[in-house]
């Protein structure tokens, strides 16, 4: 008895998605197949019959597609308080890729040890951040450009975090202590990274105004470290950019065409969240004509809404013009208010804006482009509702109402798109031996429902998600699962 009780037990759990239209990842249309999961894999695909014993997902009229890889996310912050990964797994995401804008941690093996403990439903894995070198390196000195020495104790940094298995490096330029860096720093630091076939990642310099140069110091960058390169989350969010969209990606495309490798992602928001003082690359912050340019710039105080403000909660939620006329200052005296009370010497607060300074055609060129893959620049717990809606919301708005792009190419910029990007091996596709990290959606109905009033309400229409063959979510509901792996850059 005893022994066929053992061999039930290694028998792998088997699943068939029957009769879905399946999008394999690649940017084809889709074809109504059948897909069998069996333990972690993919390992048929085709016209299937159910097997004894075997978990049927009926998937008439419903997209079958490889799960959805999140290139830019904020997700590992709140990953050991919410395992479970709602807000991702409700959206298609089964792999998140963190460590953005030069922050998660170093050594980086701490931070995977992390993840790995938390046992999360989805999948993770990580840049090694620019800024969190440098802090460890410079301390409290880093307001001035690194010594020949600081910049070689950040590169044997660097050196461990790619050997531990970083995806390359991320830096954020508008943030302390990225900002005070010199192109030439990120170029030293780039080239170790490149060494070991990884990549760089930036949110860059500048956003606004200055975003033409900020594209093409990264340019320089990858040219002169000999590395593929990605500009997260790319926008155009001050007035004087406004609909130069086709500028942006004519840099892109000239390098392409000169031979390097550079790419961008998007997430499908007009507004962004951040700190207040990116409002400003200007340092003066008791200042306010600086403020005053600053909200000129974003189209005045109504579209700077404060999302997070733990001086005075009862503060978020209001706009700077609302706030001007309840604390009965300028604008601009306004900010200056809030950032002593979270950035000053006193300051002890967080806070936190969504910032309405994006066009739409710009946006939707992005989304468009061929080198331009999609991404959330969410959190699980944030307060853009991007963190909840990011994904569907480009299927319900870009693929069904505004027809900007197909649903195949949707997916590849969602799945096959950055799985190749980031050389995650077996990944983004829907294909026999591939990682069985699948979601199944309703394009009909799949739509996010998070807004900057309710930031976190989860999406609707995608039905069941698998990461690394088990179910996650199943008949939309959470299985309880935590399946998700940290996954190594590839070295083959
Ligand atoms: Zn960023």
């Amino acid at each position: 008895m005893l022994s066929i009780a053992f061999a039930i037990a290694l028998v792998p759990t088997s699943y068939l998605l029957e009769g879905g239209l399946v999008f394999d990842g690649t940017g084809a249309p889709g074809r109504v197949m059948d897909v069998r999961i069996v333990g972690d894999r993919i390992t048929e695909v085709g016209k299937l019959s159910p097997r004894v014993g075997e978990t049927v997902f009926r998937c008439k009229g419903l997209v079958v597609a490889p799960g959805f890889i999140d290139s830019h996310s904020h997700a590992d912050r709140g990953i050991p308080e919410e395992p479970l990964a709602e807000s991702q797994v409700r959206q298609g995401i089964t792999t998140a890729i963190v460590g953005q804008d030069g922050g998660g941690e170093t050594p980086i093996r701490a931070m995977f040890e992390r993840l790995r403990a938390a046992r999360p439903a989805i999948n993770f894995a990580a840049f090694a951040g620019h800024g969190v070198i440098r802090s460890k390196v410079m301390g409290d000195g880093f307001k001035r450009a690194a010594t020949v020495d600081e910049i070689e104790s950040m590169k044997q940094l660097l050196e461990s975090d790619m050997r531990a298995g970083a995806l390359g490096l991320s830096s954020g330029l508008e943030y302390d202590p990225g900002y005070y860096s010199t192109t030439e720093e990120l170029i030293e630091l780039c080239k170790v990274a490149a060494k070991y076939r990884g990549i760089y990642i930036s949110h860059l310099r500048d956003e606004g105004n200055g975003a033409m140069s900020a594209i093409d110091e990264l340019i320089r960058i990858a040219r002169e470290a000999k590395i593929p390169a990605q500009i997260s989350h790319i926008k155009l969010a001050t007035a004087s950019v406004w609909g130069k969209a086709s500028d942006a990606l004519r840099l892109i495309g000239a390098a392409r065409r000169e031979g390097l490798d550079i790419t961008a992602d998007v997430y499908p928001y007009t507004y962004w969240q951040s700190t207040i003082t990116v409002l400003t690359l200007d340092r003066n912050w008791n200042d306010p004509a600086v403020w005053d340019r600053a909200l000129a710039e974003v189209g005045g105080p109504r579209n700077v809404l404060l999302s997070r403000y733990s001086p005075d909660p009862t503060w978020e939620g209001m706009t700077i013009e609302e706030l001007s006329g309840k604390i009965e200052k300028s604008p601009a005296e306004t900010i200056i208010h809030i950032v002593r009370n979270t950035h000053g010497p006193a300051g002890f607060g967080t806070e936190s804006i969504v910032c309405t300074a994006m066009r739409e055609e710009d946006l939707r060129q992005f989304i468009h482009s061929p080198y331009v893959m999609f991404c959330s620049d969410g959190a699980i717990g944030g307060s853009h509702p991007r963190g909840a809606g990011a994904f569907p919301r480009f299927f319900a708005r870009y693929v069904r109402q505004q027809g900007t792009i197909t649903l195949q190419s949707a997916i590849h910029k969602a799945t096959g798109m950055p799985a190749r990007r980031f050389a995650l091996k077996e990944r983004g596709r829907i294909s026999v031996g591939s990682f069985a990290d699948v979601v199944v959606f309703d394009p009909e109905t799949i739509q996010d429902k998070a807004d900057t009033k309710n930031p976190r309400e989860f999406s609707i229409g995608v039905k069941h998600v698998f990461v690394n063959g088990a179910p996650v979510l199943q008949s939309e509901k959470l299985t309880g699962h935590r399946p998700g792996r940290v996954l190594l850059r590839s070295t083959n």
